[in-house]
Order: C-alpha cells, then sequence, then structure tokens
C-alpha cells in the first residue's frame, strides 16, 4: 500500500508533530531564548491530528512517527497515541525523543501501543552533552533509554546530529557502544536551518563519517527495509547493534524518500527543504473528504528533490522543532 506520488515514489510515512516546545534547546535546532510562544488556538486538537492521521492512513500511510519539539512534554500524550494506534491499517506507530521523560512515560508509552522508540543523544560525553543541548544531563538520556528497554521497548534507536568540530571526535565512541549494546546508532547529517549561518564549515558529510569509522572497524553493510527509510545500514561484524547513516543532505535520500511532514499548526510539508506548504487548518472546517483530498494533493505532488547544495538555492529560515525533524 501507500499512495506513489508524481514521481513513482510509494509514499507511505508520516511524520506528525504534536508540540514545537521542548525542554532542551539543542544549538542545532532551536535559539537559546526557545521557540516563539505561539496561541493555545493556534496548536491543533488532538481530535484534529487523529482526524488528519486517519485519513492519511485510509490514503495509504503505514507508518506514522510522532516528534516535536519534544513530544513528551505535551499533556495527555498517551491517551492520543492509544487512539492513534488504534486506527485501522496503521502498521507502525513509532516516536523520536530527547529521552529525557522516558523512566516516567516509557511503560504508559508501550501500553499505549507503540511500537519503537528513537532517541537523539549526540554525545557520550556530560560536558559535551550539556553545552549541544544548552544544559541537559545526559544521565538523565541514558536512564530513559534503560527505561525504555524495562518498559519492554525494543532497543531504542539512537539518533546522533554530526557536527564538526562539536562531537564527530566521537564517532568511533559511537561506533564502539553498537558493538557492546544492541542499538542502532544512527549518524544524520547536520542539516541547514535558521540558525546556523556557518553550516557548511560544521557540515560533516555521511560518507566521511562512514571513511572515518571504517578506518577503523571494518563495516559490514546490511539490507535496509523499505520502512527503515534513507538510512544505509552496517554493522562491525560480531557487534550486538548496528550503525545508520543518514545523508539528507549530500545524496540520494530524495529519489527514495516515502514521508510527508505535518507540523503541530497544521501544516503540511511534502519535503523539510522546500518552501512550499498548504495550511490544513482550513480544510479541518471541511468534510472528511475535502480534507483527505487536499493531503493526497500534497503527497501525489510531493517535489522529487531538494535543492540545498544548488549554487543560488534558497531556503525560508526555519527551526527544526517547528516542523519535527
Ligand atoms: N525532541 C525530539 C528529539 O530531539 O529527538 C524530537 C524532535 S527533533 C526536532 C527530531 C530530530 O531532528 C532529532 O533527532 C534532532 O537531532 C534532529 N535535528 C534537529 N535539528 C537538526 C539539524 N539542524 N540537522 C539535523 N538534524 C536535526
Ligand atoms: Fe528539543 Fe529535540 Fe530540538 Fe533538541 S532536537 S531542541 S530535544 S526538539
Amino acid at each position: 500500500m501507500g499512495v506513489t506520488d508524481i514521481h513513482g515514489r510509494r509514499i507511505n510515512y508520516l511524520r506528525l508533530s504534536v508540540t514545537h516546545r521542548c525542554n532542551l534547546r539543542c544549538q542545532y535546532c532551536m535559539p537559546a531564548e526557545g521557540v516563539h510562544k505561539l496561541q493555545h488556538s493556534e496548536i491543533l486538537t488532538y481530535e484534529e491530528l487523529h482526524r488528519i492521521a486517519r485519513l492519511a492512513v485510509s490514503l495509504g500511510i503505514e507508518k506514522i512517527r510522532i516528534t516535536g519539539g519534544e513530544p513528551l512534554i505535551r499533556k495527555d500524550l498517551v491517551g492520543f497515541l492509544a487512539e492513534l494506534a488504534a486506527i485501522d491499517g496503521l502498521k507502525e506507530l513509532v516516536l523520536t525523543t530527547n529521552g529525557f521523560f522516558l523512566r516516567k512515560l516509557a511503560p504508559e508509552l508501550r501500553r499505549a501501543g507503540v511500537h519503537r522508540i528513537n532517541v537523539s543523544l549526540d554525545s557520550l560525553k556530560p560536558e559535551t552533552f550539556a553545552s549541544i543541548t544548552r544544559g541537559g544531563h545526559l544521565a538523565k538520556v541514558l536512564d530513559g533509554i534503560e527505561a525504555a528497554e524495562e518498559a519492554g521497548f525494543p532497543p531504542a534507536k539512537i539518533n546522533v546530529v554530526v557536527v564538526r568540530g562539536t562531537n564527530d571526535g566521537e564517532l568511533l565512541d559511537f561506533a564502539a557502544l553498537t558493538v557492546r549494546r544492541p542499538h542502532q546508532v544512527r549518524f544524520i547529517e547536520y542539516m541547514p536551518t535558521s540558525l546556523v549561518p556557518d553550516w557548511s564549515s560544521a557540515f560533516v558529510s555521511g560518507q566521511e563519517i562512514f571513511e572515518r569509522i571504517s578506518q577503523v572497524y571494518p563495516l559490514e553493510p546490511l539490507e535496509s527495509a523499505q520502512s527503515a527509510g534513507p538510512a544505509r545500514l552496517c554493522r562491525i561484524p560480531g557487534g550486538k547493534g548496528t550503525l545508520g547513516i543518514i545523508t539528507p543532505v549530500s545524496s540520494h535520500f530524495c529519489e527514495s524518500c516515502n514521508r510527508v511532514r505535518v507540523t503541530a499548526t497544521g501544516t503540511i510539508k511534502g519535503c523539510l527543504f522546500d518552501n512550499s506548504e498548504t495550511d490544513l487548518k482550513p480544510y479541518l472546517e471541511g468534510s472528511d473528504s475535502q480534507l483527505k483530498a487536499v493531503l493526497k494533493r500534497v503527497i501525489v505532488s510531493k517535489p522529487a528533490r531538494h535543492h540545498l547544495r544548488e549554487p543560488g538555492s534558497a531556503i525560508t529560515p526555519f527551526s527544526m522543532a517547528q516542523i519535527g525533524g
């Protein structure tokens, strides 16, 4: 299943943001003062988000990732997730979090029907972690990852945004973690947003990440499942976990991109780096068939690719927390 877009890609993955707010202020994602405060009425209600999700699933979306901002800070999230999990036809409900509230919420999330959890963790050193997140405590995230496993989740996938001069010195430490622990560590290329004027100098390509690790560890390629998206997967022979390298900026992600994004304010985007977006709010006033038609239009006409690395390309500045990464 899945909707086929005009470029022949099967679109079956929705990233659904439930809030633009966050308890952290990661340097590459949010300004130090946080994001612009929105009126309560500007954020979609759970009923509205559920309606969008249900119609998207009826169009062929099979996997929904809950994101934000930090999704776990939105009040009553667990009840909403249980209702999403019950949508007929939805095969995977997954969540991306900074891990801070997992000790408290992991058992409820599991009972609600969340299948897997990705945790963002950019450094294994407490000081570097605190600096990247502007004050976060590493121990709390590590404890959250453990709490998720205790609650019965499969080992968390760990997202590492690689930033030159900040955490690229830890590539081998993260690789070594996959030898000892059954996590999938996913290195993500640093994407340009409004917050990073000197973005290019801090950018580390997936190819460089791969080469730097493979100078020390042999890397055995693995097949990636369609729903695993664009991660290039490999493993260190004999290791308990796996490594993923995600290259949204430098390469070929676009040809196999299977996702669309809906923000907490009700904007749907076919591509993170395309300036075009559609406000779903007016359509939420109408019938299901009208809303479904607009969802289908956006999905089917998803842009072929982004133009980030082409001279003269311009994206409207944004903070990743507003869209959900
Ligand atoms: N708060 C949750 C978290 O941190 O996992 C979910 C939202 S966060 C915006 C989703 C993902 O986007 C995280 O893995 C984060 O590291 C990633 N992200 C944020 N800004 C980014 C950037 N400039 N480049 C690459 N990834 C980014
Ligand atoms: Fe918050 Fe996640 Fe953005 Fe960090 S990456 S500021 S945890 S939304």
